[in-house]
């Protein structure tokens, strides 16, 4: 196995926007750049969210773009049994437990469970939450952003690894696919900072390893809000990659266009991993202009 294995895990509620190929190409390049794999995971667990043919859309863009995974396209939506074998362990040490607390009851605490407000309700399906002692602070480094570190009892509390809807979690589908695919370097946007502490706490209640952390800038519209795959927000035109590419290199914070002359998205991908200078990556988050006339 390589010792660097990276991956881009996009959830199909949209099609690929500025913020996601940003993601895509920061992983894709930080992996080549370490001569390790690179692996695609469509993340449908939350079936409600999905819109149709988006996985299929975003695996075609990626194509496009010439971000070609190592392997084949794992889909968590196929993966029921596999994380049902992972979860039974921490239910049976009382590490997880049934909860039939609604939205509501949590409601007075910000959403943040650290105790039952109910015993079993009949008729009500429970969740299954992770138990988060008191005092649980989770630090680690990120290699863009530096030491960060999270009081998870208080920020997050007992969170929710199966739903009471039936649907898996994104924080336990995310770190039983990692450590099970081998990742050894999660490389994703800003916005999932804050989930990193609950996941490497489930890494380490599961007994498996944490992998090394970097999060990319965040894109945002010019009004300061993060692009989202469900507004529709700024898809990337996979028909005429290169302008998106060259505009995604910019955000990574690289100044010299690699191949300005490249007429192909393979050809100015190779170029790119020469040039990438990961250090320049901003840790602040990045306005996304939309191009006009061209890039
Ligand atoms: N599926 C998540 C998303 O599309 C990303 C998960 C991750 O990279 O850990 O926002």
């Amino acid at each position: 196995m390589s010792a660097y294995r990276g991956r881009f895990a996009p959830s199909p509620t949209g099609d690929l926007h500025a913020g996601s190929l940003l993601a895509a190409l920061g992983s894709w390049l930080l992996a080549r750049r370490a001569g390790g794999e690179w692996h695609v995971r469509i993340e449908d667990v939350d079936r409600p969210r999905e819109v149709p043919g988006a996985a299929d859309r975003q695996l075609n863009a990626l194509h496009a773009f010439g971000l070609v995974p190592d392997g084949p396209v794992l889909r968590q939506s196929e993966r029921d049994a596999v994380y049902r074998g992972m979860l039974e362990p921490l239910l049976a040490s009382g590490r997880a437990f049934h909860c039939w607390c609604s939205r509501a009851d949590l409601a007075a605490s910000g959403g943040v469970h650290r105790a039952c407000v109910h015993g079993p309700v009949p008729g009500r399906a429970p969740a299954i939450r992770l138990r988060v002692d008191e005092g649980t602070d989770v630090a680690f480094v990120d290699a863009i952003r530096g030491p960060v570190r999270q009081r998870v009892d208080l920020v997050a509390g007992d969170f929710v690894l199966f739903r009471a809807d039936g649907l898996w979690a994104y924080q336990f589908a995310v770190v039983v696919d990692d450590a099970l695919q081998g990742i050894t370097d999660v490389v994703r946007g800003a916005d999932l900072l804050d989930s990193t502490p609950r996941q490497i706490l489930l890494q380490r209640n599961l007994g498996l390893p944490t992998p090394r952390h970097a999060h990319l800038p965040l894109v945002t519209d010019a009004a300061g809000r993060k692009l989202s795959k469900s507004d529709a927000a700024w898809p990337v035109d996979a028909a005429d990659p290169l302008p998106a590419l060259r505009r995604a290199w910019l955000q990574l914070g690289q100044a010299v266009d690699p191949a300005p002359d490249a007429r192909t998205p393979a050809r100015w991908l190779g170029a790119a991993v020469d040039a990438f200078e990961p250090a320049r990556i901003p840790t602040g988050e990045i306005r996304h202009t939309p191009a006009r006339g061209h890039a």
